[in-house]
């Protein structure tokens, strides 16, 4: 039999990791000792306190049945006060705040509530492909916001043309990114307000990555700007801060007319968070951050030998302030797909094509810092020999 698909279905770009999934599993099976710097998912477990939690908590039968829909209170609390602790704001839990099944679920979910067929949501690209295919899924179009080096990967506003911009009723933004690794300050999170209010756009920006961060950088909340609760609202995920990206939770805050339209779709597609896993959850934003340090000081000594080793062949990346990606631009003449084949066939080494994130991430790979440090250095042994 065969079964028509739904245009959203054959509307998906097609799958460019195709050709390198199968190269990977060739050479695995050949033999050869595959280095696996592709996938954005921590190496690390999952600290002991927060396992434990999990533990007494599905023991208790009061967390067997159907979880509240928008989320438990003690969680939601327990999200008001980390964010009272790690930006000085506040937040109404009961409002404000919004428990997700990994912060991928809610930005999936985002555009069904506020997206209706036509519509425009502005997208960057590259990016996480999550903002454009549910924009997609809802029917939407993205108006591509390209990241370029020149402008430091972060989208250049001025460059959206005034019909865009009034037809638009979202905009994704992602810092620190996934995948350049930049960062963002307070004066491009006030241009993004100053443009949302302008043009009455909501801003949804992900924030998986403010903890994780070298050097005692520490990014900021697009909510710290005074006024940005009026246009939008911010997705924080568990899941990279405490390698806890197995056990989907994650939350949105902000804006509660926003929270409020997300929550509406949610309730009508899932159940909840298992309430085991958001008193696991309050474990880790409440207990001890050592584990957080101990984290970023993990990535930080990945980063460095995986950084001197790209300088030393010519390659420089910007060196990231925060994430555990290594935007890599690709040596003079060869394409992202081009050299991810070559780091495959000559090196053993799994990168990502920047172009799989977007033809603006042409010319570049993602590198992600989820081995040892004595595999990236094993790495960085087999990339100096090669001849680029
Ligand atoms: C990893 C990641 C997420 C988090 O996803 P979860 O669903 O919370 O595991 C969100 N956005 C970006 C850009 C990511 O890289």
């Amino acid at each position: 039999m065969a079964f028509a698909k739904a245009e959203r279905l054959k509307l998906l770009p097609p799958y460019l990791f195709q050709e390198i999934d199968r190269l990977k599993a060739e050479l695995i099976s050949a033999g050869v000792d595959v280095i696996n710097l592709g996938v954005g998912d921590p190496d690390l477990p999952t600290p002991r306190h927060i396992i434990q939690r999990l533990q007494e908590a599905a023991e208790d039968k009061a967390n067997h049945q159907y979880p509240s829909y928008s989320g438990m209170n003690d969680f939601k609390v327990s999200v008001a006060g980390w964010y009272r602790r790690r930006f000085g704001v506040e937040l109404d839990p009961e409002r404000e705040v919004l428990t997700l099944i990994g912060s991928k679920e809610g930005l999936a979910h985002l555009p069904l509530a506020f997206i209706d067929p036509g519509d425009l949501a502005l997208v960057p690209s590259p990016a996480y492909p999550v903002y454009h295919i549910a924009t997609m899924f809802a029917g939407g179009h993205s108006h591509i916001m390209p990241l370029v080096r020149e402008n430091h990967f972060l989208p250049d506003l001025n460059a959206i043309p005034a019909d865009v911009a009034r037809q638009a009723r979202l905009m994704f933004i992602n810092y620190p990114n996934n995948p350049t690794g930049a960062t963002a300050e307070r004066g491009f999170y006030e241009r993004v307000l100053d443009f949302a209010r302008e043009f009455d756009i909501i801003v949804c920006h992900d924030a998986a990555y403010t903890e994780m961060a070298f050097g005692g950088y520490k990014p900021m909340s697009f909510l710290e700007i005074p006024g940005a609760r009026d246009v939008g609202i911010e997705f924080h995920s568990l899941s990279k801060t405490y390698n806890m990206t197995g056990w989907r939770i994650g939350f949105a805050v902000g804006n509660a007319e926003i929270i409020g339209g997300l929550g509406q779709i949610k309730s009508n597609i899932d159940s909840g968070a298992f309430n085991a896993v958001q008193w696991a959850g309050i474990a880790a934003l409440e207990g001890s951050q050592d584990c957080v340090v101990e984290m970023q000081n993990i990535y930080r000594e990945r980063l460095e030998v995986l950084m001197d080793g790209l300088n030393s062949v010519g390659l420089y990346p910007d060196v990231p302030k925060a994430t555990f990606y290594v935007w890599c631009p690709t040596p003079a003449g060869l394409s992202s797909t081009e050299f991810t084949s070559l780091l495959l066939k000559e090196a053993g080494i799994v990168t990502t094509p920047g172009s799989g994130f977007g033809e603006p991430g042409e010319g570049y790979v993602r590198m992600a810092l989820t081995v040892s440090k004595e595999r990236i250095e094993e790495a960085v042994g087999r990339i100096r020999k090669l001849s680029i």
